[in-house]
């Protein structure tokens, strides 16, 4: 064979920084904006696949969920979302208490996760999403509610006067898993005054995620990309994500969410993001976020092809089955609305990995009639990814159910 054929770094300028990913070192702000301007993706791919082999062997994670939105009706007015309605409007919707404990009450017996976000709503107070937290634990008291962005939460504290650490220990008490981590968008103040001023900034997203980490409540983090942001503050936004994790460790996952513009103010003057910047954020994220456990190819913003492919680009988790999805649909998500386990499964299979179910909290599921697949237990992942699992529930495991 010659040597034409094999992997090389087509673009010098990345070579320091394959070195600096051999020996396991932190990457600079001026890497990762190099990371995402150099024409080499295939290079930046290979070596975030690298630090995932790492991390994660061959296993790649998927669970078995549901998502819920309660309500879409809300008043901060992002601009960039085509989910959420005014109070009065067409389209608007508050779901029942009937409503709602029929759908947890036609879950399979399978499903582990329900992942509810909601909008801001105006009249709702803290005790409804206490109720809610509780309906949904009383009609399925083994399920985790993976619940509310730290937006909503800063909401909550702000609607109730009710300070942070109240509000969490009181949905805490409620039902409460872990948070969702949408809703800090990009955590740049100019792209926050632009899109989405209605809501919280960088500041309060990330006080929020601090002190549910050190209360034992993990989080996951995302960031919405290929909008206003520039590729220096996709940066700034990866980086301020990892000196949270090294200050308070709790983010068990990272999400790269492309924004869909369809049905938004940006329909006419914003092109979807395309597969190659797709697969660039996955691995960028893979690279510079050296403290999370996981990045995640969401298939449901990615696309399932997409998703797939980025399994070789640095993902370990492709998410959930999902059933009924609302916020990216609404704008223009073409993705289908649920993956059967299996789909996920032989997604995973197609790439040369192996399908591990796990629950919100990466602790592999084992279920009686899966015995004869190919699951590693937790004992046989490789010690990287015990270690970096353990950042998630190392302060209060028993609460974490
Ligand atoms: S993104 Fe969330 S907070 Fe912003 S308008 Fe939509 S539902 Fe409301």
């Amino acid at each position: 064979m010659t040597t034409e054929l094999l992997p090389r770094i087509a673009d010098q300028r990345l070579e320091p920084i394959a070195e600096k990913v051999e020996r396991g070192e932190r990457l600079s702000a001026d890497d990762g904006v190099l990371l995402l301007t150099t024409p080499d993706l295939l290079t930046v791919g290979r070596l975030a696949d690298t630090v995932r082999a790492r991390l994660c062997g061959d296993a790649v994670f998927y669970n078995v969920n549901r998502h819920l939105n309660a309500t879409n009706i809300c008043v901060a007015g992002c601009k960039f979302c085509a989910f959420a309605r005014v109070k009065g409007e067409e389209g608007g919707w508050l779901k029942s208490w009937e409503e709602i404990e029929g759908i947890v009450g036609g879950l399979s017996s399978r499903t582990t996760e329900i992942h509810t976000v909601n909008g801001h709503h105006p009249d709702l107070p803290l005790d409804w999403y206490e109720e809610y937290l509780r309906r949904m634990k009383s009609v399925r008291p083994d399920i985790h509610l993976k619940a509310f962005t730290a937006a909503e939460i800063h909401y909550f504290s702000e609607h109730d006067s009710v300070p942070v650490p109240e509000v969490l220990q009181r949905l805490r008490a409620a039902g409460l898993g872990s948070l969702s981590g949408g809703g800090c968008e990009v955590l740049v103040e100019r792209v926050h005054r632009k899109m989405f001023p209605g809501k919280c900034g960088a500041s309060e997203w990330l006080d929020v995620h601090a002190t549910a980490h050190r209360m034992g409540i993990p989080t996951t983090a995302t960031i919405l990309f290929n909008h206003i942001e520039t590729l220096e503050e996709r940066v700034e936004h990866l980086v301020k994500l990892r000196e949270a994790q090294d200050e308070a460790p709790g983010f068990m996952a990272f999400v790269p969410l492309p924004f869909h513009p369809e049905n938004t103010f940006f329909a006419r003057r914003w092109r979807p993001a395309t597969g190659y910047t797709e697969l660039r954020m996955v691995a960028v994220a893979r690279l510079m976020l050296d403290n999370f456990p996981h990045v995640k190819a969401y298939w449901l913003t990615l696309g399932t092809e997409i998703a797939q492919i980025a399994l070789s680009f640095g993902a370990s988790d492709i998410d959930g089955t999902v059933e009924e999805e609302h916020i990216m649909h609404m704008a223009g998500s073409d993705a289908p609305q649920l993956v059967t386990e299996s789909g996920l499964r032989r997604m995973i299979e197609e790439a040369g990995r192996v399908p591990v179910e796990r629950d919100t909290i990466y602790r592999p599921v084992r279920r009686a009639e899966m015995a004869q697949a190919q699951t590693p237990p937790l004992d046989d992942l490789p010690h990287a990814l015990r270690e970096a699992l353990l950042v998630a529930w190392r302060s209060e495991p028993e609460r974490l159910q």
